[in-house]
């Protein structure tokens, strides 16, 4: 049974998308209230929000490791995951506050409309299985990492984050904004199935989903500046194969640097702004099929 889901939005302050659903829903919250559970929605970084900045001291969507939870830091983003983490968790607890977090995200890339989770919960998984019938045009971006999960979603046992692009940073796009909405819509939807015991009309059917392989920076001198963009012919073209011999960057000496690897992979977060300091310039992945 699942008694409370919380709506985050605002974890990135200039990711507006999430900090204005949460504000809409706020004024008007039967669009999110379902008959068999209680809907939470959270602003998780309002000093962040009120400087439109992605963050304050830190990334607020790194910080919930376990050991840093347990830790006293004087970094706003660590108080404010302490309290999160209090308010919502606590994180690993049998009996969380919450059972199911969604957390809202906007990016620059071209990701269209993207789940990504890093939760291995059957439940979370119908709940994707399920939108991705609802929606064909989602895509799934699975993150299992070797680090600890330290996004916000891992607070709760089930969750995802939702990623929607392009939008610039600081900027609301009606089209992305409306669609987010409807996804979260479906997925309240299917909780208060779920929660009924019916039928869940869950997707019989695999899905195809986007596994992380790696993160790749961008060239870079002895000074660590980069020495290059992404090249033309690959910039907008998130969950798209690149192959062996197709360009990847381009030089600020007009030189095109050429994807070297075996494998062709599917790359995503495609010049992602909030990226470049913390040196990458995509993530690749390997599309597989879940059965
Ligand atoms: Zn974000």
């Amino acid at each position: 049974m699942i008694n409370k889901v919380a709506i985050t939005g605002g974890t990135h302050g200039n990711e507006l998308t999430g900090v204005y659903l949460i504000k809409k829903w706020q004024e008007q919250p039967n669009l999110v209230h379902r008959e068999n559970f209680e809907t939470l929605l959270i602003h998780t970084n309002p000093k962040a929000i009120k400087a439109c900045r992605r963050y304050i001291d830190k990334d607020l969507n790194r910080s919930f490791q376990t050991t840093q939870l347990n830790e006293e830091h004087d970094h706003y983003e660590a108080k404010r995951a302490y309290e999160l983490n209090t308010m919502l968790g606590p994180k690993g607890s049998k009996n969380p506050k919450v059972d199911f977090i969604v957390d809202l995200h906007s990016t620059t890339a071209n990701m269209g409309l993207s789940l990504v989770v890093s939760s291995q919960s059957s439940l979370t998984w119908d709940a994707v299985r399920y939108l991705c019938a609802k929606e064909p045009k989602l895509h799934v971006y699975r993150w299992m990492g070797d680090e600890e999960d330290a996004f916000v979603d891992s607070i709760a046992p089930h969750g995802f984050a939702i990623e929607v692009g392009a939008i610039p940073q600081g900027v609301l796009r009606a089209n992305l904004f409306t669609q987010t909405a409807q996804l979260i819509y479906h997925l309240l939807d299917f909780i208060q199935r779920y929660n009924k015991h019916k039928n869940i009309p869950t997707n019989q059917n695999p899905i195809e989903i986007y596994d992380h392989v790696k993160l790749l920076d961008y060239p870079r001198d002895a000074n660590g500046d980069i020495t290059a963009m992404v090249h033309e012919q690959r910039q907008d073209r998130d969950y798209q194969k690149i192959t062996k011999g197709d360009p990847l960057f381009y030089t600020l000496a007009e030189k095109t640097i050429y994807y070297e690897e075996e494998e062709p992979l599917y790359p995503l977060f495609i010049n992602e702004a909030a990226y470049y300091e913390k040196g990458f310039a995509m993530c690749l992945t390997r599309k597989i099929t879940l059965t």
